[in-house]
């Protein structure tokens, strides 16, 4: 079902045939589901646990953050669950799909459908323009060369940045540039915009204003989880879990924690 502004799925339908799990009750689905996975990094005879049976699910419409200190596991936790890596162990659901078991074929089409990515360093193409770094991903999909422009400036309004489509990523601050990465991170309409540290590299109020838009896009019916090191910004979410040596706690009210 399109929730008629993000053109998100909210609920299943029941019609469409999507395997979206419905918890009957509330109309939600649940976008993610995390059971037992375990992540081992393994570099010749050493072997490091990142995770450890992290068992962890989302809702559809959520906000919710996960914090913890550097080298906790919460970059790889990312990683796997945005299909850019695999867990060791345990099993991953994604909209409703299992997809610990595809292969990377796959894994790149369910990363251009279902995710949005940002990065604390934005990873943009520096010699392409704010609206080229957006149609990136509608090129990928096969959107037609009309509607890519269409749909990618209507995505940098939304984050704000109408008057700087042109503006290539060193003619833009750092904020600027986090608000492109954000509008090509939502413009093919993921179920679930996935933020690694995104204010890691911004000032203070930099971050305040991009937190700002979190909090618009979710109003919107954006589903985000965010990872950061950060308390007073994980505070931001809705719900926070916390992250320490690879092993995941709390489900707590963000406010109550931090
Ligand atoms: P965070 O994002 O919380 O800082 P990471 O998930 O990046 O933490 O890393 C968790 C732990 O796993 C760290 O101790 C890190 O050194 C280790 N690690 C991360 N990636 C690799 C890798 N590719 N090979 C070996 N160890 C890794
Ligand atoms: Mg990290």
């Amino acid at each position: 079902m399109n929730d008629g502004n993000t053109g998100n799925s909210v609920v299943s339908d029941g019609n469409t045939g999507n395997s979206v799990v419905s918890d009957g009750n509330t109309g939600n689905s649940l976008i993610l589901e995390c059971r037992d996975i375990s992540k081992t990094y393994v570099q010749g005879k050493m072997e490091y646990e990142a995770l450890k049976n992290v068992n962890f699910r989302m809702e559809t419409g959520e906000y919710t953050a996960i914090m913890g200190p550097s080298g906790s596991g919460k970059s790889t936790l990312m990683n796997i669950i945005g299909c850019l890596d695999q867990p060791t162990s345990g099993t991953l659901l994604l909209d409703g799909q299992d997809v610990s078991a595809l292969d990377d074929d796959e894994l790149s089409k369910i990363r251009l459908h279902k995710v949005g990515f940002v990065f604390q360093n934005y990873e943009l193409l520096a010699r392409q323009s704010a609206l080229e770094n957006v149609m990136l991903p509608l090129i990928y999909a096969g959107v037609p060369v009309k509607e890519r422009r269409i749909r990618a400036e209507e995505a940098l309004h939304r984050v704000g940045l109408g008057d700087r489509m042109n503006n290539r990523p060193n003619q833009l601050s750092g904020g600027q540039k986090q608000r492109v990465a954000i509008a090509r991170a939502l413009v093919n309409q993921p179920k679930i915009l996935l933020a690694d540290e995104p204010t890691g590299a911004l000032d203070s109020k930099t971050g305040e204003q991009v937190m700002e838009l979190f909090r618009d896009l979710n109003r919107e019916g954006v589903t985000i989880l965010m990872i950061t090191h950060d308390a007073g910004i994980a505070r931001h979410a809705d719900r926070m879990c916390v992250i320490r040596d690879g092993i995941l706690t709390g489900e707590e009210a963000a406010d109550e924690k931090a």
